[in-house]
């Protein structure tokens, strides 16, 4: 069987350079070329931490897929470039499989109408580690008996966008069960601006931002006389890979875009 030929795009990042590890130690996968925001023209190889791996380094994704036979993209970039990404890798018939995070619902729609026109099968996900899908599920059991609830979580201070893709998507499951409601004291004040979170249709998200911190979420349950708190943390960026390499391998018999790695681990 012929392996599976990727593309990791941002492999100097702390996910990407995770993402470079797994593929290159995976058997039926093959590290192509990566695309980064610069060194044009060098071999990964020639970057420090890369010795062994003598792959090409594109600053330009669309001439990467024009000299490169590539099945999958991996993209751990930036939130302004994910969307634009995937529009590329479409367009060169590549399965995009994306943990970029920042897409809103509205482009999460339109590029699913985009993959589903082309037949191309691609997968975002906001979170990879297994543990947080399980605390997303868990939380959308819980929501359905206690609807009061607040998520808290917490990221390296590198991190561009807030909040977080798992909260935001662990707020819309909980949202498809809990009953509508706003949460806190009708007549509730800030002092300061902030101080409740953001609001998701009435329930508070919180996002805290230091730096030795990896990624972690609390999603607080509050109801008579009782809490209920379901916690994950990722203390290290390996726990996402188990996650990528199933993605990867999911997106080759898929013809739509997935959104949310639950989907697929069923
Ligand atoms: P990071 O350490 O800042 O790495 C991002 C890397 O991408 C950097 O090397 C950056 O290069 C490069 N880059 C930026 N724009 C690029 C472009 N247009 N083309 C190619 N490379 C580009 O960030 P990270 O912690 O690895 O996270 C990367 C993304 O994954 C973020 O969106 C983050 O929220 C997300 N994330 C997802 C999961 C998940 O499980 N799905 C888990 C953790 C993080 P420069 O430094 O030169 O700009």
């Amino acid at each position: 069987m012929s392996k599976v030929k990727i593309v990791v795009a941002g492999p100097r990042g702390n996910m990407g350079k995770e993402a470079v590890k797994m593929v290159t130690t995976t058997d039926e996968f093959e590290l192509v070329a990566v695309v980064d925001s610069k060194h044009e023209g060098m071999k990964l190889s020639d970057l420090e931490g890369f010795h062994h791996i003598e792959v090409p380094i594109y600053t330009n994704m669309q001439r990467c897929f024009e000299e490169n036979k590539v099945d999958v993209l991996i993209d751990l970039t930036a939130p302004a470039f994910g969307k634009n990404h995937m529009e590329i890798a479409f367009a060169n018939g590549v399965r995009p499989v994306v943990g970029t995070t920042g897409f809103t619902e509205e482009d999460i729609t339109e590029l699913r109408a985009k993959a589903e026109e082309k037949g191309i099968g691609a997968i975002i996900a906001p979170n990879f580690a297994v543990g947080a899908i399980l605390m997303m599920k868990f939380s959308q059991m819980a929501a359905k008996y206690l609807p009061d609830v607040e998520i808290i979580e917490r990221h390296h201070d590198r991190k561009l966008d807030a909040p977080s893709g798992t909260a935001l998507k662990t707020a819309q499951l909980i949202s498809e069960v809990r009953e509508q409601k706003q949460q806190g004291h009708p007549k509730e004040t800030e002092e300061l601006d902030g101080a409740r979170g953001a609001d998701f249709e009435g329930m508070r998200i919180h996002s805290v931002r230091l730096p030795g911190l990896v990624a972690h979420q609390e999603v607080i349950f509050g109801g008579v006389g009782q809490t209920l708190t379901i916690r994950h943390d990722s203390i290290d960026r390996s726990s996402f890979m188990p996650g990528v390499k199933l993605a990867v391998d999911s997106v080759l018999r898929i013809d739509t875009l997935i959104y949310g790695l639950e989907h697929i681990i069923e």
